[in-house]
């Protein structure tokens, strides 16, 4: 039985049930399910937290990037560079748009695409980065803007997992948060996300308003005027439901940040000076919002350690023990095993903990003493 899993959601939403009852009966009392005003509010206030001019609500993460690389009116076989250290969403849509995607290593502190790989792997063919702001902090995003510039790329940031991270701007100083950086940025509200739903969801943000109108196009069947489609589309929607209880949920995401950053800092208490761990690394330029706390072991046998967890009732998990590069569906006669040296010893030594809204001192003392009983015996 396991006591502590990854996430929370039983107890958060406890703490929030009068408010988001209400606005859910709200929505079914009027039975504006679709593109109601809750979506319009929800799509208000985000683009206020984010500093953002454009909101587009979308069905979910894996739409709001497809969405993205269909406003930009790509060519099959253009090249999208991406990380092979990721969710599968994100090399996913590149290859169903039958764009190419090319795979470069990340950087072992922040597991996150590195400006280097990406220029080395920037060809004539190359139209798109997508860097993912992975586990809760931003990538290296200033050299990569740069880079984009000089070579006249889109940049499509993935901040499925850093949706309220901060990104401060090494050059003009400037803090902006994950996905307000480059052209567009994707995020999604799965349960489990920093602002998760209860259900599906997803957005896209953009400052610029020509891909914006694209993008509203392209998420309602590429018509702009009702029944007259211009564009093949997609039918993304986010639902008056999902937007209602996000709404609720966006007032309390700096303090959820805050709950996770709490959590992470007393795990690296507990684990600082172990030979055996290597605790996260934030690097200088954001902040970490935690949406997992993953450790990269040395000499620990993986499975034993989580075995044993799993024995005393605590959750673990491997993300991601497959690099994209080695996955069956994407294999490639480009890339073999060794390509990605970085991501590949990643994918066999990381290990993510609980981190999560509801988490408190004791429990956390309890999985921490757990896994040094095993690590140091
Ligand atoms: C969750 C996730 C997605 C996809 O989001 P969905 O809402 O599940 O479609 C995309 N990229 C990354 C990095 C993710 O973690």
């Amino acid at each position: 039985m396991i006591k502590y899993p990854m996430v929370d959601l039983v107890g958060q939403y406890k703490k929030i049930k009068p408010e988001v009852d209400e606005a859910v009966l709200q929505v079914m009392e009027t039975a504006s399910f679709v593109n109601g005003p809750a979506v319009k509010q929800f799509q208000e206030n985000l683009q206020n937290y984010l500093g953002v001019k454009h909101v587009i609500p979308c069905a979910n993460g894996t739409d709001a990037l497809q969405v993205a690389l269909m406003a930009l009116n790509l060519q099959p076989e253009d090249e999208v560079i991406t990380t092979s250290f990721t969710f599968i969403a994100t090399a996913e849509v590149i290859a169903l748009l039958r764009l190419t995607p090319v795979l470069v290593d990340v950087d072992p502190d922040t597991f996150n695409i590195t400006p280097e790989a990406i220029e080395k792997a920037i060809t004539p063919k190359t139209k798109a980065i997508i860097p993912v702001h992975l586990f809760g902090q931003c990538a290296d995003m200033h050299p990569i803007i740069q880079l984009a510039k000089k070579h006249n790329l889109h940049v499509i940031e993935d901040t499925a997992q850093a949706i309220g991270a901060d990104y401060t701007c090494v050059e003009s100083s400037k803090t902006m948060k994950a996905g307000t950086i480059g052209a567009i940025g994707c995020s999604s509200f799965f349960p489990s996300k920093n602002l998760g739903a209860f259900g599906d969801g997803g957005a896209i943000f953009t400052n610029n308003d020509d891909l914006a109108a694209q993008m509203r196009i392209v998420v309602n069947h590429g018509m702009a005027v009702r029944y007259y489609h211009n564009y093949v589309g997609v039918n993304s929607r986010l639902d008056s439901m999902q937007a209602a209880v996000l709404d609720i949920k966006l007032k309390h995401l700096d303090e959820y940040a805050k709950a996770r950053q709490e959590a992470a800092a007393h795990y690296n208490n507990a684990f600082a000076h172990n030979p055996k761990i290597k605790t996260p690394v934030t690097a200088p330029y954001t902040s970490h919002v935690f949406h997992q706390y993953t450790l990269v072991l040395r000499d620990v046998d993986r499975e034993g350690l989580m075995a044993h967890l799993a024995d005393k009732g605590i959750a673990s998990a491997v993300y991601y023990p497959v690099p994209l590069h080695l996955q069956k569906a994407y294999l490639d006669p480009r890339y073999k095993e060794g390509d990605f040296p970085v991501t590949e010893l990643l994918s066999k030594s990381v290990l993510s903990l609980p981190i999560h809204t509801e988490l408190t001192p004791e429990i956390q003392k309890e999985i921490a003493d757990t896994l040094l009983e095993y690590v140091n015996s």
